[in-house]
């Protein structure tokens, strides 16, 4: 059998991967750096391994896939693509097809994309984790749009589906499919942060139960938050351990593989805020340092933290974390926008909010209403266009009050804050930057504009002090 395609890379993802392809209908020659983790995998393969070819060495591997080729890596971001791209390399053809398909830099992909010689390549982000992979994931692609046009047949047919339309789509040359990746997962950050501190406030500000909270989410879902996350938090939140519930016994020390920082770190770079996703990066970091907050809370107390009756209601809750969410995506969305700018690429921003209605971490319903809203306002912030500005004006107070009695108490909400402080500086037509700009005159002559005169490089009676 001539396989269609090849896979370098058997863990979690690569196997999932492999039989969805070979599930769709396309022969699949595969390979693993450790030959044990190939024959368990075909021998596990069941009626799928019909269509599974698998290899023990690259070159049985690179034989078995039909000319041009195509091979997809999974294995870990960094080092592991590079030994395999150079151990590959000598055994391609020019119009030899690798896709990294693993959480690459962008940057990263990027250079390998430059350096590409006596081979194609592609780099490809790919989200819904193994679930996903196995039944349908959400796939953003970079490289030459023909390199993808060759492959998209393939990558269409395993990817989620909405309502019939392929969550696979080519966003743009070299690492534009791993730079939309890497915001796709700061906004996972972020969504599941927010999940977090409105789980604190019922935990922690109304002394709910951890099954209470459980059928809120679950009514959440039902509703304008419904999403995924909402969903698994809903059953993380009811589940049980024994007699305990099981978020009782979970540490609370959150773990990241970094793309989250990733993301915050480009942000910084191109100067585009998102304090949501930053904030949610930071409460991870914050959370690792259990020692230390124990040491925190053994000298300052821990702090009040329950509500007074009344203080905040569920209802407000959810329209916290709505207009939480709008403003999140907003950043992120303009994120991308920024980066398209930086890096010439045209990013389809509705098209991304499609990729992603389906497959991946971050899926909701409402990523629908911000496709449609991204394509009816070009070249618009997402939280101006007139749908989730109507939404922004209706749940912003339920998010003022949420954070309002978070900072009345001592209940610390840093992605909701950060998307509340957001928000209204966005809405401030007359900030306190005159400030900035007069102190920035006075010590180092940086010079200023004026409302009431035209010029730049403007100063103030300060000259003496000047240094
Ligand atoms: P796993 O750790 O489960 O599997 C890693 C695979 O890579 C194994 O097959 C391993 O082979 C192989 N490998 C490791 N190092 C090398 C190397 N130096 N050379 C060749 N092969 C190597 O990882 P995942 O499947 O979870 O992740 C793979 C990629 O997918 C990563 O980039 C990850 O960030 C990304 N990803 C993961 C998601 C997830 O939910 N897990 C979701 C989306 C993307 P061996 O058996 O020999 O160890």
């Amino acid at each position: 059998m001539t396989a269609r395609i090849g896979l370098i890379g058997l863990g979690t993802m690569g196997a999932m991967l492999a039989l969805n392809i070979a599930e769709k209908g396309f022969p699949i020659a595969v390979w693993n750096r450790t030959t044990q983790v190939t024959r368990d995998f075909a021998a596990g393969a069941g009626e799928l391994s019909s269509r599974i070819v698998p290899t023990e060495s690259l070159e049985e591997l690179v034989a078995a896939i039909a000319k041009p080729r195509a091979i997809i890596l999974m294995v870990p971001a960094g080092p592991a693509v590079d030994q395999q791209i150079e151990a590959l390399r000598p055994l391609l053809d020019p119009e030899d097809l690798i896709i990294d398909a693993g959480n690459a830099n962008f940057h990263d992909t990027d250079r390998r994309a430059a350096a590409a010689s006596g081979y194609r390549f592609l780099g490809m982000g790919v989200s819904g984790g193994e679930e996903g992979a196995r039944h349908g994931p959400s796939i953003m692609g970079g490289g030459a749009r023909e390199d993808w046009d060759r492959v998209a047949p393939v990558l269409e047919a395993i990817s989620a589906k909405y309502e019939g339309i392929p969550c696979a789509t080519h966003m743009g040359p070299g690492g534009a499919g791993h730079f939309v990746k890497a915001v796709h997962n700061g906004i996972e950050y972020a969504d599941m942060q927010m999940i977090a501190e409105i789980y604190g406030v019922m935990r922690d500000g109304l002394s709910m139960k951890a099954s209470a909270v459980g059928e809120v989410f679950s009514a959440w879902n039902a509703g304008p938050l419904q999403s995924y996350l909402v969903e698994i938090s809903a059953a993380v939140a009811k589940a049980v351990d024994g007699e305990k519930p099981m978020l009782d016994v979970i540490l609370d020390k959150a773990g990241q593989k970094g793309t989250g920082r990733w993301t915050v770190i480009e942000a910084q770079n191109l100067s585009s805020p998102i304090p949501v996703i930053e904030a949610a990066v930071m409460a991870r970091n914050v959370s690792a340092r259990l020692d230390e907050r124990r040491r925190g809370e053994a000298e300052f107390g821990a702090a009040p933290m329950a509500l007074p009756p009344g203080a905040v209601t569920v209802a407000q809750l959810e329209q916290a974390m709505i207009a939480g969410k709008i403003l999140c995506y907003a950043q992120g969305f303009d994120l991308i926008v920024a980066a398209g700018h930086e890096f010439g690429w045209d990013l389809p921003l509705p098209a991304i909010a499609r990729v992603w209605r389906e497959g991946c971490i971050i899926r909701s319903s409402m990523l629908n209403d911000m496709a449609t809203a991204l394509a009816e306002n070009p070249g618009r912030n997402l939280m101006l266009a007139p749908f989730f500005a109507a939404h922004l004006k209706a749940s912003v107070p339920g998010l003022r009050s949420v954070v309002a009695a978070g900072v009345a108490h001592g209940l610390a909400m840093p992605a909701l804050s950060q998307g509340l402080a957001w928000f209204d500086m966005m809405r401030t037509g007359r900030s306190t930057a005159n400030m900035i700009q007069g102190q920035r005159d006075f010590f180092g002559a940086h010079g200023f504009e004026r409302l009431d005169q035209p010029g730049t490089g403007l100063h103030g009676p300060w000259g003496g002090h000047m240094a």
